[in-house]
């Protein structure tokens, strides 16, 4: 294995780069220099270095593009080992697929999954992410500690979910009844995970939310305990909405509602609550989202490959609703890439409402202050401001696949994957030259591909 990331301190200038900082201003210099303190940003402007800066570790950032580290607001590590089937199904179809094989999931393989998956996210940009796990069999063990250990171990900032479901399919729900939990455990564990791993200070790289699965996997009462729960602590709230028109004529069958009209029925509407998906919204969803600072995960490319629609990206911005990017399940979304959710979200916003829809500087905003906004986290990063904590990804613009692309921030977001030549976050080193440096990626690929195998042979599929 490499070295880990080395500790934060010191001062560490980046100089050369154009920098988009996705300030209110959406302020831009080229070139410009941003300086690191510790885990704090304390210069970022136009030009060469100031001179109080000139005992600086110094990185040449010239032919980069310097922006905020991308923020990842849904996903399903433990799926970084499930990837590849049910490949034509609905999403329906592919949970049916896939539920009897997480069964199997332990610590062992939860550890491996995740850590394949964060690795990858870094390579991908993403600076901070959170995860929604709601499997844990009866004999799984400690996965969210797990995948806690293994965000430690790759280096990004981590706001992982205690997910859940009490829904079996004798009850009326979709999973069969050995992947669901018992409510009274479901809010032991909740609380536990609160109590043991939350950390609500300002510079926190561990915060807890409570992330029932969704309509057709939990009961109302799941719901409504777990928003008392997470209110008396103060942390927030997460689930599934509005993904599939499947889900859209259970709610109505089951509820007599849409699933918004749903979720609000049960005060899960609200400025600590962010929605993954929401593909499926009448006018009167995102209004009524808008009005009590819901929030959503939009997954373009999750959404595109179970062929689940497109969410009304541009509609909800302008409503006033926080918008961030997720990658969604590795298991739903291969690639699992969060630059290229940024790219999908523009081009998915322009296929459906034209080339004014989404700009590049909204899809950047969206994948970073977006992403932020939706975690409770725009006062602490989402852009590179003094003052905020340096979570920072400087890519590589001036070869062969970006260098005459006059626009730097057209470059990124238009052009193919970029080089990353750096990974700050929290201060600390996590890629360079697009190395994840707490990983040996060969090493790692060999054990994701020994975990998948041994998880579908216990679901006793041959892999
Ligand atoms: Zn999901």
């Amino acid at each position: 294995m490499t070295a880990p990331p080395e500790t934060g301190g010191g001062l560490l200038a980046l100089v050369g780069g154009h920098v988009a900082t996705n300030d209110a201003g959406r302020s831009e210099h080229g070139p410009g220099h941003l300086v690191v303190e510790g885990q704090r940003i304390v210069a970022v402007g136009a030009g060469p270095l100031p001179a109080q800066y000139r005992e600086a570790s110094v990185v040449d950032a010239s032919g980069c593009l310097i922006t905020p580290g991308l923020v990842n607001t849904h996903h399903h590590l433990y799926q970084w080992i499930t990837r590849g089937a049910a490949v034509d199904g609905t999403l329906f179809e592919w949970l049916q697929t896939l539920y009897p094989v997480w069964a199997g999931l332990d610590v062992g393989l939860t550890t491996t999954a995740a850590t394949g998956a964060l690795a990858w996210l870094a390579r991908s940009g993403c600076t901070t992410t959170t995860d929604h796990h709601y499997v844990f069999p009866a004999q799984g063990g400690d996965l969210l500690g797990a995948e806690i250990a293994a965000a430690r171990r790759v280096g990004l900032r981590f706001h992982p979910t205690r997910g859940s479901m009490d829904l079996g399919v004798s009850a009326g729900g979709l999973p069969p009844d050995d992947v669901v939990e018992d409510v009274d455990a479901i809010l032991a564990a909740s609380e536990a995970a609160i109590l043991t791993h939350h950390d609500p200070s300002a510079d926190s790289m561990l915060r807890i939310a409570l992330a029932p699965c969704s309509p057709f996997s939990v009961t109302a009462g799941l719901l409504t305990a777990s928003a008392e729960l997470a209110r008396r602590y103060g942390v927030r709230l997460h689930t599934h909405l509005a993904e599939s028109t499947d889900e859209d004529d259970y709610c109505r069958e089951h509820f007599g509602r849409t699933p918004v009209e749903h979720l609000d029925s049960l005060g899960w509407l609200g400025p600590d609550v962010w929605f993954a998906h929401a593909v499926h919204l009448d006018d009167a969803s995102i209004a009524r989202m808008a009005a009590t600072g819901t929030s959503v995960a939009h997954c373009p490319s999750s959404n595109a490959r179970l062929g689940a629609g497109i969410a009304r990206a541009r509609d909800l911005r302008a409503a006033g609703v926080a918008v961030g990017l997720g990658v969604d399940g590795a298991a739903s979304n291969e690639a699992s890439s969060l630059w290229e959710e940024m790219r999908h979200a523009l081009l998915f916003a322009r296929a459906r409402g034209g080339p004014q829809a989404l700009g590049v500087r909204d899809a950047l905003d969206m994948a970073t202050m977006g992403g932020a906004r939706v975690l409770g986290r725009q006062d602490e990063i989402g852009s590179l401001e003094v003052g905020k904590l340096a979570d920072v990804a400087v890519w590589r613009i001036d070869g062969l696949g970006h260098a005459d692309v006059a626009d730097p921030v057209a470059a990124l977001v238009l052009g193919g994957p970029p080089p990353l030549e750096l990974l700050l976050v929290n201060g600390r080193r996590v890629v360079e030259s697009d190395a994840v440096l707490g990983v040996d990626a060969d090493e790692l690929a060999a054990e994701v591909a020994a975990a998948s195998r041994e998880l579908w042979a216990r679901a006793g599929q041959a892999r």
